[in-house]
């Protein structure tokens, strides 16, 4: 039996990493379950999975929590310091699937700890980037990339030496908006945006996806998880999303990993590592879906990846600021209040500021993080 927490419970890898615990449930001992309000719901899965302890990040929502969950003998927790809590217990397996730079912190507490930590919060480390990659090789945590294309990455990896490599390809589904016109794109609304053809996923990623931020994020994870160097990570649109990214190696061989569009195949390769585990997913019926297509990336209309690319080269505090601009900039979209393609636009202007200093630890993250959100926000409302 193994011990495994989960944060960001409540959300579609939650939903995702609780189903395969379900089905397999004598194997699993589940210690913390973390939301940030949606104390029913958090304190049904709890209850259910007869968890110890249930955290909301959402001070406010605690007293809900602690009503919900009276008599059961679940310990509730709230707040950041909840949170971090939630994810400093010992657990043999912590998922950190909390949206955004919010599951910083709590990341970082699970790394700290030492653990095995499957992580799908891509923002952390697009955020923190070489402050936690020093804290997984300070505390010999083993990180396990959840998302779908660093999940392929790291399979088609295994075994090989970084030297070898030549460059790594990430796929992207090129989202909804793939193929309207740049004046289309402008008038794109929030439900058209979301509704992506491949994935079934949080409204955070699903407009990330349809911008291409969600690409130009998963760069700089992959620049992190992969050190092969910037000039060898390419991206390349997949709209079938069958192949999860491929390796090339210097002899001319690339391996690439196929399997059907359904978050589940990823987490498992995690919950099972170095093992293997069934999923309920359905085969890849590669006759069924007849042709692959790929074709490069529009920087022109989806000028997202460019951004990203250029953070991580800059390095230092680009990287948690283009995510900070990015995750105010989506929700104002999510509001109504700007146009789809004022995204991007307002992530390059918050980055055409003058940027902070590197940061060298978790608090210089969060300053950094903390100040870019409120340029980002006097961007849009100025006072
Ligand atoms: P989601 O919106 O469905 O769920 C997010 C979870 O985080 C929920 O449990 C929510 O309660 C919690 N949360 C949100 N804000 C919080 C806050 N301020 N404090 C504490 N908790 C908070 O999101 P998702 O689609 O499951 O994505 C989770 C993470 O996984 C994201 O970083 C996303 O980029 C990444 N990811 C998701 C998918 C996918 O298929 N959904 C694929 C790859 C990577
Ligand atoms: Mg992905």
């Amino acid at each position: 039996m193994r011990s495994i927490s989960i944060l960001g419970a409540t959300g579609s890898i939650g939903a995702s990493t609780l189903d395969l615990i379900r089905r397999n449930r004598p194997e699993w001992r589940v210690v913390a379950l973390t939301a940030n309000c949606q104390a029913a719901e958090l304190a049904k899965l709890a209850r259910e999975f007869d968890a110890e302890l249930a955290a909301v990040g959402d001070e406010s929502c605690l007293s809900d929590l602690r009503e919900a969950l009276s008599g059961s003998g679940i310990e509730a927790v709230g707040g950041a310091a909840g949170l971090v809590e939630a994810a400093t217990r010992e657990a043999d397996l912590t998922v950190a699937a909390i949206v955004g730079c919010a599951g910083l912190a709590p990341t970082m507490a699970a790394i700290e700890r030492g653990g095995a930590v499957a992580l799908a919060n891509k923002e952390a480390l697009v955020s923190a980037g070489d402050v936690m990659t020093a804290a997984v090789a300070r505390s010999g945590a083993v990180l396990l990339p959840v998302d779908s294309e660093h999940n392929a990455i790291f399979q088609c990896l295994d075994g090989n030496d970084f030297a070898d490599v030549r460059c790594i390809t990430l796929t992207a589904s090129g989202g909804p908006l793939r193929l309207w016109t740049a004046e289309q794109l402008r008038a794109a609304t929030p439900a058209q945006a979301i509704a992506h053809p491949n994935w079934s996923m949080g409204a955070k990623i699903s407009v990330d996806s349809a911008t291409m931020m969600n690409k130009g994020l998963e760069l700089i994870e992959a620049f992190h998880l992969f050190p092969v160097g910037l000039d060898r990570l390419r991206i390349l649109v997949h709209p079938q999303s069958v192949i999860h990214s491929m390796v090339e190696y210097r002899d001319g061989s690339t391996l690439a990993q196929l399997g059907p569009s359904d978050m589940r195949v990823a987490i498992a390769s995690c919950l099972a590592w170095p093992q293997r585990m069934d999923t309920p997913c359905a085969p890849l019926d590669l006759a069924a879906i007849g042709e692959l297509s790929f074709f490069g990336p529009d920087e022109e209309r989806f000028p997202a990846t460019r951004l990203a690319r250029e953070a991580a080269a800059a390095g230092g505090a680009a990287p948690a600021v283009l995510n900070a601009a990015n995750e105010v900039a989506v929700a104002a979209f999510l509001r109504g209040q700007i146009a789809f393609t004022d995204i991007s636009s307002l992530v390059a202007q918050t980055l055409d500021r003058e940027l902070p200093p590197a940061p060298r630890c978790l608090d210089d993250v969060l300053a950094v993080d903390a100040e870019a959100r409120a340029r980002a926000s006097q961007t849009l409302e100025p006072a």
